[in-house]
């Protein structure tokens, strides 16, 4: 809103009233102790009373307004020349008007400027920065210095409870993040369990699907080979039906550990089923991965287990290999149908074998 010029701002307005009514009283105070004659104020008439011609004396409104408006442009003038006359004479103490201004206006202007960092940076200090703009609005149209200090300590008080606020916020923040950090971990670790197989501690079926869809996506990106070795153990009904299910989860978990030792880095260890597992070897030729598949197949058929607790002797236990390498087009579905292909292929042949699509039946 474009403020007004200064006599007319409401303090100024009152004085100028106050001035006009105090010019108009005296002159008044004057006219009765017949200082003068207030002749021109008054106004005579004729009135007509039982056929005698009386004449009246009235006061006349209209000449008050006049003198009223009079008084009015005389107190203004005298205002006007006493702040022509103050600019000829030195300052005292008491800061001038102007220079009072001048400081408003600039702490007005750094008061905006900050306003307009808090605005951009703090975005939740509203309140604050409607404190500033009050100030900052109330600072333009002062010239007296007690008024200006009323509105700097309103405003040293404003910061005080904005810096409180501060650090109730910043502890706010702090416990926040602690708890944000603290939520992320367990997250980190849900997201985690949720990928995780609970009984060998490698990856589940899900984290197979999304790690097969990555590595198909990386092969056809990079333009590298990328295949997948299926493997499931011989006759694994036999061994639990034999030895218990418990004993069944220890060739389980024997053969994860196998598995999880012989591959890279790189390439990713699942529980694709309940005795399936899945590898996936990015950058890996089909004569490589059914090398590695061999290992396996060779470390894992090589141990001699026994019940710990009764020394009882299980013997060794084997497991079958279906080996493929990713073909343009294949999706997961089809790369897993055809990798399974080649392990029922190997049980087929007999298990305790790795059957891939360089063999020719
Ligand atoms: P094949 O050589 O044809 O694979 O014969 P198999 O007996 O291994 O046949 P299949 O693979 O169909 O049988 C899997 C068995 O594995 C059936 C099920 O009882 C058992 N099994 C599945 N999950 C678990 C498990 O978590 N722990 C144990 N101990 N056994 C499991
Ligand atoms: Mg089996
Ligand atoms: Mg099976």
């Amino acid at each position: 809103m474009a403020s007004l010029p200064y006599w007319f701002s409401s303090r100024r307005g009152l004085i100028l009233a106050g001035g006009a009514l105090g010019v108009v009283t005296l002159l008044g105070s004057l006219a009765f102790l017949g200082v003068y004659d207030p002749a021109p104020f008054l106004t005579l008439r004729t009135v007509t009373e039982r056929g005698a011609v009386v004449i009246e004396t009235r006061y006349n409104p209209v000449a008050f307004i006049v003198l009223g408006v009079l008084a009015a442009i005389t107190f203004v003038c005298a205002v006007l020349l006493a702040r022509f006359i103050r600019r000829f004479v030195p300052s005292g103490p008491r800061a001038t008007a102007d220079e009072l201004a001048s400081a408003s206006a600039t702490l007005g202007r750094e008061l905006a400027n900050a306003l307009a960092v808090i605005r951009l940076d703090l975005a939740n200090k509203e309140t604050y920065a409607r404190s500033l703009a009050n100030a900052q609005g109330r600072l333009a149209g002062l010239t007296e210095a007690d008024q200006v200090r009323v509105v700097v300590s309103l405003l040293v008080a404003e910061n005080e409870r904005m810096r409180l606020a501060s650090e109730q916020d910043k502890h706010k923040l702090e416990n926040s993040a602690r708890e944000i950090d603290a939520l992320q971990t367990s997250l980190r670790g849900a997201e985690e369990a949720t990928l995780t197989d609970p009984l060998t501690g490698i990856g589940n079926r899900r984290l197979f699907n999304d790690a097969m869809k990555k590595a198909i996506q990386d092969s056809h990106a990079q333009r590298v080979p990328l295949s997948l070795i299926m493997c499931d153990i011989d006759h694994f009904k036999r061994v639990n039906d034999m030895f218990g299910h418990d004993v069944g989860d220890e060739i389980i978990r024997a053969l994860a550990r196998v598995i999880e030792t012989s591959v890279r880095e790189t390439d990713s260890v699942a529980r694709y089923g309940g005795e399936e597992f899945a590898i996936i070897l990015p950058g890996t030729e089909l004569n490589r991965a059914k090398e590695t598949a061999d290992r396996i197949r060779r470390q894992f058929g090589a141990k001699q287990f026994a019940i710990r607790k009764t020394n009882q002797k299980i013997g060794q236990v084997t497991a079958s290999f279906g080996v493929a390498e990713h073909r343009p087009g294949d999706d997961v579905q089809e790369f897993v149908r055809r990798a399974d292909a080649k392990l029922y292929e190997a049980k087929a042949r007999g298990r305790d074998r790795v059957a891939d699509f360089s063999e020719r039946r």
